[in-house]
Order: structure tokens, then sequence, then C-alpha cells
């Protein structure tokens, strides 16, 4: 497996929120967003073994590991043998996918959150995204809209209405691209009331660019 970076933080998103979580971050990502602020896990990084990750998370004294990227599915069947250990081993474990890789080979287990960032039009990404995907989440899932525009929002909408996905729903704002004031009127004119409105905490706790926290 290709580890970028490893660090205990509370978790800024999704299910998780304020928890603190042992972030481990791969390498690789096969999409290239336009407001990616991650680009620095598309390359780089250390080979390890299961067993050296699975060290790492020992020695974090954590029970919550966020398994993050770039797009961390691209590890393939190594992921999932890790997943499989840490749920079997008694940790929560959150997985950050980004909606365009397969979920249906990840554990279905209770504490395996998956945490889907769906592409919305501004990303230029949402071409990439497989519909299949949203039939797999459940309630303990979360599906997170990150919008930077009218378009990306009315996207969200209409997915929304379509595919009635059976999880958590998120609205999140592009960091400096939309107030976030104009997502919760959005989810208030629309009558979205099963949908949440989430700031990632990290961006106002430490400065936006800030790595490894
Ligand atoms: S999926 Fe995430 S890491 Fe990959 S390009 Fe998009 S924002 Fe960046």
């Amino acid at each position: 497996m290709k580890l970028l970076e490893h660090f205990v933080s509370v978790n800024g998103e999704g299910r998780y929120q304020g928890y603190p979580v042992l972030f481990l971050r791969f390498v690789g990502c096969n999409l290239r967003c336009s407001y990616c602020d991650t680009s620095y896990s598309y390359e780089g990084g250390k080979e390890m073994s299961i067993p050296e990750v699975l060290d790492l998370v020992l020695a974090s004294n954590v029970q919550r590991v966020t398994i993050t990227g770039g797009e961390p599915l691209l590890q393939g069947a190594d992921l999932i043998s890790l997943c499989t250990i840490l749920l079997g081993d008694g940790f929560e474990v959150e997985i950050e996918t980004n909606g365009s890789c397969d979920i249906s080979e990840l554990p279905n287990h209770p504490s395996l959150c998956i945490t889907m960032d769906w592409k919305t039009p501004s990303s230029l990404m949402s071409p990439c995204m497989q519909l299949s995907n949203l039939d797999i989440l459940q309630s303990k899932d979360a599906l997170k809209f990150v919008c930077g525009s009218e378009l990306d929002l009315l996207d969200a909408k209409q997915l929304i209405i379509n595919c009635k996905p059976n999880c958590q729903v998120f609205f999140s704002p592009v960091f400096g691209k939309i107030e976030p004031k104009r997502i919760v009127e959005f989810i208030l004119e629309n009558k979205l009331n099963n949908c949440r409105m989430q700031l990632q905490i990290h961006k106002f706790i430490w400065p936006p660019e800030e790595r490894g926290v």
C-alpha cells in the first residue's frame, strides 16, 4: 500500500465530525477536480505492508480511523484487507471516496462508514461518478455534495430527487467559492429536510492550506 501521511486530529467532516481520529492518507487519485485541495496526494509517499500500517494504527491510541486520499480505493484488495482487519479488531473505520470507484467490494459492517464526495459540475469531474454506488450507501453512510455554484446546488437537488439516497446527505461549500449562507438558503427554499449543512471545520480551526491537521 502506498501511504502518504498519517496523523491524529479531529475529523473535519462527515459522520465522525469532531471526533479524534487517525487519518491514513493514501497516494493517488483518478480524478482532477478543479478545486482540489489535496493535489499533494497525487504522488510520492511510501510503500508499506498491511502489518506496518496496522502498527501505525495501534500506536495512535484512537478508536476511529479515517482512510482518505487522494482516492483510497485505488489501493485495491489491500485496502479491503486492511479494513477487514481493523473492523475485526474493534475499530470504527471511515472511508472517504470520490464516487467514481466501485464500492461494492467493501465490507458490509456496522462500524464501516463510507463518506462519498459526490462530484458536482464545477468540479469538472461529475461525468466520472458511478450512479450504481448510490444503491449501496446505507443509513450509516454519508453522501456529501461539495458545492461551489448555483448549478452545483441544482445538480445535487436533482440527484436527491431522482435517486433518493438511503444515507445521510450533507451539503458543504467549496471553500471561498460560495457563501455558506447561500447553501443554507437553498436547503430551506427547496425543503431538503433530510439534508444537512456541514462546514469543513479544519478550514476554520487552522489556516485553510495547513497540512497534517
Ligand atoms: S477526488 Fe479529491 S483528491 Fe481527487 S482530485 Fe478530487 S478533490 Fe482532489
